[in-house]
C-alpha cells in the first residue's frame, strides 16, 4: 500500500528533497531529532526489513552509498552521526516504507534509551 513517502517521491506532496536519482530519494525528516535529520529512502516500495529480499541487495546497498555523500555534504562526516533503519512496533516504525535515518550534529547519545 503506497505511503506518504511514495508522494514524496513522485513530487506529489512537498518535502525538502535534498537527493534523488533513479533508485533513492533523501528529504529532511518533518519533525527533526538532531540539527542534521535526514530519511534516504528507496524508490520502490519495500514496507518493512521484512519485506526485503535479494534482489534489493544493489539499492540497499546504494542507500548507504548516498549516506555518505549525504552526511558528508551535511558536515556530519568528520564528527559522526547514526544510521537508524526501525522495523515494525518495538522498534517504533511508523511510515511502512522502508527508510534510513541519517542523524547527526550533536552527541547522540545512548544507542537506545535505559529501560524504566
Ligand atoms: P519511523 O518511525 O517510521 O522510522 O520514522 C518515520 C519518520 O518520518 C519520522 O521521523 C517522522 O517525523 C517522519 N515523517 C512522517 N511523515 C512525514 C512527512 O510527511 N514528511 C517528512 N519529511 N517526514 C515525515
Amino acid at each position: 500500500m503506497s505511503t506518504i513517502f511514495s508522494k514524496i517521491i513522485a513530487g506529489e506532496i512537498p518535502a525538502e528533497i535534498i537527493f534523488q536519482d533513479d533508485r533513492v530519494t533523501a528529504f529532511k525528516d518533518i519533525n527533526p531529532q538532531a540539527p542534521v535529520h535526514i530519511l534516504i529512502v528507496p524508490n520502490k516500495e519495500i514496507p518493512t526489513v521484512n519485506d526485503v529480499s535479494p534482489e534489493d541487495e544493489a539499492v540497499l546497498g546504494h542507500l548507504f552509498v548516498v549516506a555518505r555523500q549525504i552526511a558528508a555534504e551535511q558536515g556530519v562526516a568528520e564528527n559522526g552521526y547514526r544510521l537508524i533503519v526501525n522495523c515494525l512496533g518495538d522498534a517504533g516504525q511508523e511510515v511502512f516504507h522502508l527508510h534510513m535515518h541519517l542523524m547527526g550534529g550533536r552527541k547522540l547519545g545512548p544507542m537506545l534509551s535505559r529501560r524504566d
